[in-house]
């Protein structure tokens, strides 16, 4: 009987079968683990019926378990070399492969329910994490990240590791940590622990406008910092700010961090940044 496609001795075979090797710059670092892999399409809602967009296929494996779940699955792939993996191992999974940058994809064309689930490339993690918040047929992501971005993901206000990121995703719904991942379940191991996580968007209510966005994104730029501080640096008025922070029963001098997010949202309203 044939090794799976995961284990180590296959991945290693597949690369040298094609002249290979993984690119660190691209973020290379394949699952070698079946475990891992069952718990990730599992986690992410694979199933009959469901569509999924996985981002960064590589060698198929990830795609293959989606697929085999009866998901139907778009996966989008940069990395050119790997046209003739991926028809090989992707053979009647009924997976469809679009070849070129995640970056350039226009995610408002998906369908409406989509879920992605990936192994994200690290080094574009936070650029397509807003891509998927952005796409309102997006529904959920359930993804493979570094697990530093994992925790940054979920923080709460004055935890450590809460900023933009922790306040984007709950602006937009709710994050689950599913498991970490050791460095052992890659080939090549990467230099951190990983952690799987979900997120589920909340497509239900109004999207958060763009310049909430921005508020958010300014009031925690600098870290350390007080909120008066950020929101004096892109401008608005102290005077404004006093009142505002007043009316919101926050300290003067409260750092961005330590507001829970509903009041950063208030005080937006009553700096008239959204209506
Ligand atoms: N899914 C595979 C697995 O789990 O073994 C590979 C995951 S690997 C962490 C990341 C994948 O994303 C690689 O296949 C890489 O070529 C691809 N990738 C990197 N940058 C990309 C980009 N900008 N757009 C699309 N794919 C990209």
């Amino acid at each position: 009987t044939e090794l799976p496609l995961y284990s180590p001795a296959r991945v290693r075979e597949l690369l040298a079968q094609h002249g290979l090797r993984p690119t660190k710059s691209l973020g290379q670092n394949f699952l070698i683990d079946g475990n891992i892999l069952r718990s990730i399409a599992e986690a992410g809602g694979a199933a009959a019926g469901e569509k999924v967009l996985e981002i960064g296929p590589g060698l198929g494996v990830l795609t293959r378990e989606i697929a085999s779940r009866g998901a139907q699955v778009k996966a989008l792939e940069k990395d050119e070399r790997l046209r003739p993996v991926l028809a090989d191992t992707l053979a009647g999974t009924g997976a469809e492969v679009v070849w070129g940058d995640a970056l350039d994809f226009d995610y408002a064309s998906l369908p409406a329910g989509t879920r992605v689930i990936a192994n994200l490339p690290y080094y574009i993690t936070g650029l397509l994490l807003s891509r998927f918040m952005e796409a309102e047929s997006i529904v959920s992501a359930t993804v493979l990240v570094q697990k530093e971005v994992a925790q940054r993901l979920a923080a709460r206000p004055s935890d450590d590791a809460y900023g933009f990121l922790s306040a984007l995703a709950a602006l937009y719904g709710t994050v689950k940590h599913v498991r970490d991942v050791p460095k052992g379940a890659f080939f090549p191991a990467p230099d951190v622990t990983s952690s799987v996580v979900r997120l589920d968007f909340d497509r239900t209510k109004p999207q958060p406008p763009r310049a909430l966005i921005d508020f958010v994104d300014a009031a925690l730029h600098h870290r350390r910092k007080t909120l008066r501080n950020n929101l004096r640096m892109v401008g608005h008025d102290p005077a404004a700010i006093d009142a505002a922070l007043q009316e919101a029963g926050q300290r003067p001098d409260v750092r961005a961090e330590d507001v829970p997010l509903h009041e950063l949202i208030h005080i937006a309203h009553l700096l008239n940044v959204v209506r």
